[in-house]
């Protein structure tokens, strides 16, 4: 089994088609197959090396990785369709030569004309077929003179064509409404339908996998094949991704290429499980599976035909459990370059990273995506001293005088005791409680406040040991420094005192 992801490079990757990629890649690893990777760039105008590039690195990211491609090499290359040009010339000159192919002269306009006709009269928009009878010396003999022409491929008149898709059963087309496609443009640039023949088979791929928007395409590519004497490969085209409102997933429906949800803090593996499930289930009601098991088990026949729709809070869903189960060392990889975004810069030693990894939790567990990572432990990085008090919600908790007594009572305590772990934290809380006579929210709610400077936030329990543990790293930790609990209360007590509040 040989299977291909063939991308054109015009654009980020999306996730529909991260998602063929994906199928394909599960496919190949799941029954010893060959994935290879196939950059379809011979529309010069619209493809980019960035885009290229970019499509590349977001494949690795998500962990698909090629056995064939422009980068590793293999033995179909090139892989680049830009760098096949003589591959495709000579199978144009193979049609021309068999007669199936001919030239055509139609200027765009003509072509535009035909076109606009052909809608308003309700007869098919393929191409009316005007250069099909010219003499072939009477073609030579323009070309010569210079006249740009383009090659179309002579579709067989009044055939059924008969294509098996793994995927949607038996499709069936009549040539009669199928126009001859182009297949090597003006230009010299040869047409998608004709380069992607040429390459699947020379590269013998042996399954198309693919979106359905290329279905169309299929019958066109099944005569090439038959023309040039190649077997054609089984197809399975894939129902397309939609939005919440049952549209091709796109700009409008928010985030919609690979590189948008990295940056949002998903993790590959989560996005990775989350494409699996569109679409196609694993069965046993399994869904959070990892890719080696999603690839054990993934077959074409399991593929749905129904349109899977793209559901972000499902994806959220899957990522809080990656984020819970990932490898601790991963998880501090990715999650450094929120931290550096949110204004929290690290350079982490081993000590650093040891403190990270036990705090990270308190976060992740509360949280969707890596990016929320810095907000919910701000708390501990960002103290903001006395200045917490120019929030109004803030002012208004220590308003009362009981509020006050409690954060006096604190700072008073938190000087008497050294750094607090879980224990010694609810040993302060009982004390605070006999002290001031307050508890519940009254006795919660100023001592969240005074050593946080927020209003909610994670639980003091896990907080309140964090921040103080944060506060006894040595410089060397590579983190920012960090406010001890002692510190806080005692500098809050002062900014209440000198607001008079
Ligand atoms: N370059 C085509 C695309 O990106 C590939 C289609 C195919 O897989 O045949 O849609």
């Amino acid at each position: 089994m040989r299977v291909r992801f063939a991308p054109s490079p015009t654009g980020r990757l999306h996730v529909g088609n991260a998602r063929t990629a994906l199928f394909n890649w599960l496919l190949a690893r799941g029954q010893g197959g060959t994935f290879l990777l196939r950059i379809e760039d011979t529309d010069a105008e619209r493809s980019t090396a960035q885009s290229e590039q970019s499509i590349l690195e977001d494949l690795r990211w998500l962990g698909l990785l090629w056995d064939e491609g422009p980068d590793v090499g293999g033995a179909c290359g090139p892989y680049r369709q830009s760098e096949r040009a003589a591959i495709y010339a000579a199978h144009a000159a193979r049609l021309v030569a068999q007669g199936d192919a001919y030239y055509c002269f139609c200027s765009r306009e003509t072509l535009d004309a035909m076109r606009a006709h052909g809608l308003e009269s309700g007869a098919h928009a393929g191409y009316a077929g005007t250069c099909r009878q010219l003499a072939p010396e009477d073609a030579a003999r323009r070309r010569a003179a210079g006249e740009p022409a383009a090659l179309r491929f002579r579709v067989p008149s009044q055939r059924e064509i008969v294509c098996v898709d793994a995927v949607r059963g038996e499709v069936r087309f009549h040539t009669d409404v199928i126009g001859d496609p182009v297949i090597v443009r003006a230009d010299g640039t040869p047409a998608y339908n004709f380069a992607v023949v040429v390459d699947d088979a020379l590269m013998g791929i042996t399954h198309v996998i693919r979106g359905e928007d290329h279905l169309s395409n299929t019958p066109r590519q099944v005569l090439l094949y038959e023309a040039l004497g190649y077997t054609a490969p089984a197809f399975a085209h894939l129902s397309l991704v939609m939005g919440p409102d049952h549209t091709p997933l796109s700009k409008r429906h928010g985030a919609t290429s690979v590189g948008e949800f990295r940056a949002a803090g998903i993790l590959p593996d989560a996005l990775v499980n989350y494409l699996a499930l569109i679409g196609w289930s694993p069965g046993d009601g399994d869904e959070l599976l990892p890719i080696g098991e999603l690839a054990r088990r993934f077959a074409l026949d399991g593929v749905g035909l129904r349109a899977g729709v793209f559901d972000p809070e499902k994806l959220a869903w899957v990522n809080r459990h990656y984020m819970k189960t990932a490898d601790p060392g991963r998880l501090i990889d990715a999650v450094v370059p929120f931290f550096a975004q949110a204004g929290v810069p690290m350079a982490l030693s081993d000590e650093g990273r040891a403190f990270l990894r036990d705090v990270l939790p308190i976060a992740t567990a509360a949280v969707d995506r890596l990016d929320q990572v810095p907000g919910r432990l701000s708390s501990l990085f960002q103290w903001p001293g006395g200045q917490a008090l120019d929030e109004p919600a803030i002012a208004a908790e220590l308003e009362t005088d009981a509020a006050q007594a409690v954060v006096a009572a604190l700072a008073q305590r938190l000087a008497e005791v050294p750094r607090l772990d879980r224990d010694a934290f609810r040993a302060v809380m009982q004390h605070l409680k006999e002290r001031t006579g307050q508890k519940g929210k009254a006795l919660f709610h100023p001592v969240r406040v005074a050593l946080t400077g927020q209003i909610d936030g994670p639980e003091l329990d896990l907080l309140v040991p964090a921040i103080d543990r944060g506060a006894a790293l040595s410089a060397a930790s590579g983190l920012p420094v960090i406010a001890g609990c002692r510190e806080r209360a005692a500098q809050f007590v002062l900014a209440v005192a000198a607001r008079g509040l």
